[in-house]
């Protein structure tokens, strides 16, 4: 058993671009140069590689490709549809629903609406952070605009159940946008089943490059104006203006086009990861409790607070792993912390808790590896812990 160090355990963060993509990329970063608005051969041919690329990306959602649009990641996908959206029907309302936790590319993009005259709810969840249906129906008003909701949490897996929620607003006539990051690969997502306004999504949490990602906006549903938030040459229906950024796009498509034949190849994958360390950890260890739902969740996602181990002493002492404290987004302590205090954690439970993230190219042996070490460093820190206690009440 041969494994090579350090091990990438933190793939809600970011993911390895898969080889194949890389491949069908390369020529565009090379000979196949052209602007995709071109009217000659080299634009031709780039206009036929983006419009290809749409069209896997559009089949792994069950959408049209007229209904994808291209940004540079799920952070300018939910700024589009928050702030564009806000801009385009102030005269309709100013009130936006969504919760507490959210990635921070939406909540933060609300917290500017709510400092330019709209009133955003936060909805607090449940313990397992999911947000209940009931409370986003209980909180619509008659100025409600939009209802905005993450479908898969980045820091604890949690999934929401999209499906009621969306379908409800759709019922009420009110937009409702979800942030579809993290659900993407590893959950089915069918946005005519799902029936979502807007969802946003992004390449680098599925095997692709980053700095690129899409908007979709439903076509089928509601009709609804959207303001553009960057302006020129009337790119992206005029909803997204810049010269496209060719090879990423190439590679987004790619990405989406693998998920589209392996999605349930890449779940069990993760399922079987996921129940091999949660398993050795509970049954080696005391005091150890998994955040977020059982059932309600994606499986590349561990969540777990460890009874009396800093998690910065955690990672300290195993650089070989990587793995993560918290939302690889966000600096300072208290932003990084929101989604768990939310779920309630109190200040020492969210300094001893910690993320793994399960990828594609992650290996049984590798678990099995990164496993044995937590726990020995656990046990580890923990005794070093009471010799200390025992020695001060000696
Ligand atoms: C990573 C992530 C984002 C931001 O995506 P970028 O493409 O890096 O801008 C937004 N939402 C969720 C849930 C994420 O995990």
């Amino acid at each position: 058993m041969s494994i090579k160090l350090p091990i990438y355990l933190d793939n809600n963060a970011t993911t390895q671009i898969d080889p194949r993509v890389v491949d069908v990329m390369m020529p565009y970063l090379t000979e196949k140069y052209g602007n995709y608005s071109s009217k000659h051969k080299f634009g031709y041919e780039a206009h036929s590689a983006v419009e290809l690329a749409r069209e896997h990306i559009a089949k792994l959602i069950n959408s049209n490709p007229d209904e994808i649009i291209f940004t540079s990641g799920a952070t300018e996908s939910i700024n589009l549809a928050h702030i564009g959206f806000a801009v385009a029907n102030q005269n309709k309302g100013k009130h936006i629903i969504s919760s507490l936790v959210e990635h921070s590319a939406s909540y933060e993009s609300l917290l500017f609406l709510s400092k330019v005259g709209f009133e955003i709810t936060f909805l607090k969840p449940d313990e397992t952070g999911r947000i209940h249906p009931e409370d986003v129906i209980s909180n619509i008003r008659k100025d409600t605009i939009l209802v905005s909701l993450i479908f898969a949490n980045n820091e604890i897996g949690t999934v929401n159940d999209i499906k009621t929620i969306s379908n409800f607003c759709l019922n009420e006539k009110i937009i409702f946008h979800t942030d579809a990051t993290q659900a993407i690969g590893k959950i089915k997502v069918d946005v005519r089943e799902l029936n979502p306004t807007m969802m946003s999504f992004t390449s680098h949490k599925i095997y692709g490059p980053k700095g690129i990602g899409a908007l979709f906006i439903n076509k089928k549903s509601l009709k609804f104006n959207l303001s553009p938030l960057i302006f020129g040459g009337s790119q992206e229906n005029s909803l997204r203006s810049g010269t496209l950024n060719v090879p990423a796009i190439v590679g987004f498509g790619k990405a989406c086009n693998i998920l589209s034949n392996e999605l349930d190849e890449d779940i069990s994958h993760y399922k079987s990861l996921n129940e091999f360390m949660l398993k050795y950890l509970i049954s080696h260890l005391d005091e150890i409790k998994l955040n977020g739902s059982k059932t309600h969740r994606i499986f590349n996602n561990l969540n777990l607070t460890v009874k009396d181990v800093l998690v910065q002493d955690l990672m300290r002492k195993i650089p070989d792993l990587a793995f993560s404290t918290g939302s690889a987004c966000s600096s300072e302590n208290l932003k990084k912390n929101r989604i768990l205090k939310a779920l309630g954690l109190t200040d020492e439970e969210i300094d001893s808790t910690f993320r793994i993230g399960f990828g594609r190219f992650n290996t049984i042996d590798e678990i099995k590896y990164a496993s044995e070490k937590l726990v020995q460093t656990i046990l580890n820190i923990r005794s070093k812990k009471s010799e200390k206690i025992n020695k001060i009440t000696v």
